[in-house]
This record gives C-alpha cells, structure tokens and sequence, in this order.
C-alpha cells in the first residue's frame, strides 16, 4: 500500500476507529427485534441477523492456518531474497515459490508462461524490463456461472536493498509478504472445497506495486480473464501487524472505499460470523482507495477494494519489517474472514454492484457502466 501524504494522514489518524460496522451500530440504534419488523410495524432497513456459519465456511476456516501463514511470510521476507525489487532475482525466486503453492492446490495455469504472466514494466519501450504476474484459476463448479470470475491479490514485491547500511534489507513482511500468504491460503482452502464454489476464482500476484502498481496497471491492460466477466475484486495489503499508530488492531480488518459497492457490506457480515469485525475508518477508506493494486481494477469499472488490519504500522518501508514481528493468530482469523467473503462473492448469483449515490464513488460507477455496456 503506498502511504498518503503526513498532512492528510494527520487527519486520518484523528479519527477513531469505528468500533462497530455502520450497519451494527444502525442495528442497535433502530431497536431491530428478531422479526425483522420496528416497533410501527415497518420494513427494517438494517441488515438481517448472520444466519450462521455453513459447513462450507467451516471447511475454508479450517484450512487457514496461523502456521502456514508464518510459514509462507517467512520465506518470502527472508534476507536471501533481498527485499524483492521489481525486477530482481529474489522477486523471481519469490514467484517460483507462488507458483509451486498454486501447483500443489492444484489450480489452472492463468499465465502466458504456465503460472507466469510476462509484464513489460515500461509499456512504450522496447528495451523495457521484464518482471512477472503470478496467476492461478480455480474452476467453478456450476456449468454457467464458472464463465465468470472472483479476483483475490496481493503484490508480492517490494522495494529491496539500501545502498549501505548493517541490514540493507528491506524485507516487506507486512508489506506485502502478509497478503501474498493470505491470497495463498485462501485459495489452498477454496481449493479444498467438493464440489468447489460456483463462479470460478482467480488468484493474481502482482509484481511492481511500489513501482507505481505496475502489474496490476499491466493486467488491466492485459486481462488473462475478462474483465466483464468478473465480478468482484479483493486485494489484500498488511494483514499481519497489529501494532498500528492507530491503536492495536485485533479481530479487526479495514476496507477501502467502504461505501463505494456493496462488497465491503458483504464483508462486515462474513466476518461477524466468525468474530472479526470489518469496518470504516472514515478519512482513511476513501483516501486509500486508489492506494494499491485494488485501483487499476477499479478504474477499469469491476468493484474493486483493498483490505488491511491496519493502514499504518511502525516499520512501513523500512528494514525491520520482518517476519517475526506479525501476529499469525490474528492473521488467520481475518484470514478466514476473507476466504469466506470470497466464497460468498463466488456462490452467490447477484453480483457487487458500485453505489449510484455515494459521491466518491462516481468515477467508479460510470466505469462499470461503461465495462457492462450500458
Ligand atoms: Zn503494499
């Protein structure tokens, strides 16, 4: 995630963090009864009562491990792969390693190499260098709705070495090994599921987001599924640390662009259903937006967000962001709460549509407009 500027941070930072989601706090406030009725007999505007946790949801719970999540960042933040420049040699040691997870889950090769897709990092040069997107397709299991796509990614790069210094290393192990493990267990536990979800699911591993979300602006430009097709985008960012200058961070996720689509409603409601709560943090959410590789997406019309536990944390692109400073218990269960939204996202047969009246969200709406042709 690429941070905002210290004045706007300022007041991002000035504001609490909600400690229920909008649609928690309307419910208490409205005095819903379990009828779904008020008191004068009308209609609730509040969401309904979560209904539970099916079997399906425990089975992608279960799979997502705080263990193979510490394992995952370990590697990927570790010094031998030098901080994972775009492009470099740990960056690629880094995508074999995505690449041999996906094949052991099974999935379908999305690239134009097997897994690989072949990104030009200066789009107008000839002589541009080369990096690579990782990409893996979870089939889906219903005859028409597996033509259209669920889109979970993090990016797996991050900014590299430091011209001197004792530990040169700049490891990226919140940002963004945490999110690229968290894509890898989602679709380990989607993976697991027989029969597998409905709509079909593809996994994407950006290259070059702290060059200016290079991979992600690459795939548009490039879709490896189209982008009409698909229906709903997560991007995940920093889901390891706790320990933000906004306060601990425990049980709790963050979404961008909160009010932008109905997805991040979706979310509050899968992850009530296990304990984590998802919620806006006013300025924050609508700032950061257009803050990582969930943006490019966005700006192409599919209803895009990036979720996080924290916006901020103390070693942000520095070289003590290392591994054993995450909490993987924590990561796990929000985790978990990402894998069943993603399975929600690829079962159900509506589809995330962008808000026609929250003003942010303008651009955004008139770009779905524009993808769906009308
Ligand atoms: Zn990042």
């Amino acid at each position: 995630m690429r941070r905002l500027q210290l004045s706007t941070l300022a007041v991002a930072l000035s504001l609490a963090v909600t400690p229920l989601s909008g649609q928690a706090a309307a419910r208490s406030k409205s005095g819903a009864t379990k009828s779904g009725t008020a008191k004068s007999g009308a209609p609730l505007r509040a969401a309904p009562e979560p209904i539970g946790v099916t079997p399906e949801m425990r089975i992608v719970a279960a799979h997502i491990t705080a263990n193979a999540l510490r394992g995952h960042v370990s590697f990927l933040a570790s010094d031998l792969l030098e901080g994972r420049d775009t492009p470099s040699r740990g960056l690629d040691v880094a995508g074999e390693y995505i690449a041999a997870q996906f094949r052991r889950f099974g999935l379908e090769p999305g690239g134009d190499d097997g897994y690989f897709q072949t990104v030009t990092l200066k789009p107008d040069d000839p002589d541009s260098p080369k990096s690579r997107n990782v990409v893996g397709i979870l089939r889906g299991s219903d005859p028409a709705l597996k033509e259209t796509y669920v889109m979970l990614s993090s990016h797996y790069d991050h900014v590299g070495l430091a011209k001197s210094g004792s530990d040169p290393v700049f490891n990226g192990a919140n940002d963004d090994a945490s999110g690229t493990a968290s894509v890898l267990e989602t679709a380990y536990a989607l993976a697991s599921l027989h029969p597998r979800p409905k709509r079909s699911v593809i996994f994407v591993l950006f290259c070059g987001e702290e060059k200016g979300l290079l991979g992600s602006k690459y795939y548009v430009r490039h879709p490896v599924v189209p982008l009409e097709k698909t229906i709903a985008h997560l991007n995940l960012e920093q889901m390891g640390r706790t320990d933000s200058s906004e306060g601990p961070h425990l049980n709790s996720a963050n979404v961008t662009g909160f009010d932008f689509s109905d997805t991040p409603k979706l979310l509050v409601d899968s992850g009530r259903r296990i304990g984590v709560t998802v919620s806006k943090v006013d300025k924050a959410s609508d700032d950061y937006f257009n803050r990582s590789d969930n943006g490019p997406l966005a700006m192409a019309g599919v209803p895009a967000h990036t979720v996080s536990v924290t916006y901020e944390f103390p070693d942000y692109h520095k070289p003590g962001d290392e591994w054993q400073k995450l909490d993987y218990d924590n990561m796990a269960k929000v985790t978990q709460a990402v894998g069943i939204g993603m399975l929600r996202l690829a079962q159900a047969v509506t589809t995330p549509k962008w808000s026609e009246t929250y003003p942010g969200a303008k651009p955004y709406a008139e770009a779905g407009r524009k993808l769906n042709g009308k």
